[in-house]
């Protein structure tokens, strides 16, 4: 009986972890799971007071440039309906976002669906893109890349690999520790009419599974694919801050660290 009974109160004092056949990860400083804003395609109005916002809650996001349409621009016409007309910012208005802290990584040099283009052409992309980042806004390396139109393909993500520390693509919401592709991290878009008790819940699904949630977006009021309203935009950056479970870290930062933090595999 006495056997018995500390059998039962020695299940009940271990760790939940012990139990899981599932392998442990560790996040930074005992946090539970990590989310990543990561901002596509470079709309100046909207980055600056999404900046702006992000500051006041003491949070970090990612934006990801296309660099010949930063100004004075490379191309000469634009011909994405979304971007047409846009105000994509000059090097120095970018260099004042890289030094605030926030991380600027490379969504190619004219966003092309890179695996519909030849392979000189996307390495050029790729290659290019990267060193205009570099040439002006001395941007350090590690750096990383977002897919246009979330698009990659194996040999597309070949060349990433050669030049990138990271990458992101769309498709799943949630990236699992232990299952992840660090050249093809997953991310989730909220649409315009995406509540933000959705966008919330998202939140909260990740840190009840200890996962990464790259939270996906392009500009707030007109701007871009499926704007976000700045309350709703901040209304989510309260629920980032509120919260000392979740880590909210650039897409360089969090790629780095499930990089250098391999999943303890579960002791057989
Ligand atoms: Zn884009």
């Amino acid at each position: 009986m006495k056997t018995i009974i500390w059998t039962i109160l020695g299940v009940l004092l271990v760790s939940p972890s012990t139990f899981a056949d599932e392998p442990a990860f560790e996040f930074p400083e005992g946090k539970q799971c990590a989310v990543t804003i990561s901002i596509d395609d470079g709309f100046w109005d909207s980055a600056s007071q999404m900046a702006d916002l992000l500051d006041k809650y003491r949070l970090k996001a990612s934006f990801n440039l296309i660099t010949s349409w930063v100004k004075p621009m490379k191309t000469g016409e634009i011909t994405d309906s979304y971007n047409e007309g846009a105000d994509h910012g000059t090097w120095p208005q970018w260099k004042t976002l890289l030094d605030r802290g926030y991380e600027i990584g490379s969504h190619t040099c004219t966003h092309p669906a890179l695996p519909t283009i030849d392979p000189e052409a996307y390495e050029k992309e790729i290659s290019d893109s990267k060193r205009a980042l570099i040439d002006n806004l001395g941007v350090a390396e590690p750096v990383t890349f977002a897919f246009p139109y979330n698009q990659s393909s194996p040999e597309v993500k070949a060349v990433v690999e050669k030049y990138y520390a990271a990458a992101r693509v769309g498709g799943k919401i949630f990236n699992q520790p232990g299952e992840l592709d660090l050249y093809n991290v997953q991310s989730w878009w909220p649409y315009s009419d995406t509540p933000l008790e959705e966008i919330v819940a998202k939140i909260d699904e990740a840190e009840a599974k200890g996962y990464w949630l790259v939270i996906g977006l392009h500009g707030m009021n007109e701007e871009g694919w499926h704007p976000i309203a700045p309350e709703k935009f901040e209304g989510m950056l309260k629920r980032l801050a509120n919260d000392d479970a979740i880590w909210t870290a650039t897409f360089k930062d969090a790629a780095h660290w499930f990089e250098t933090h391999p999943v303890q595999q579960p002791e057989k």
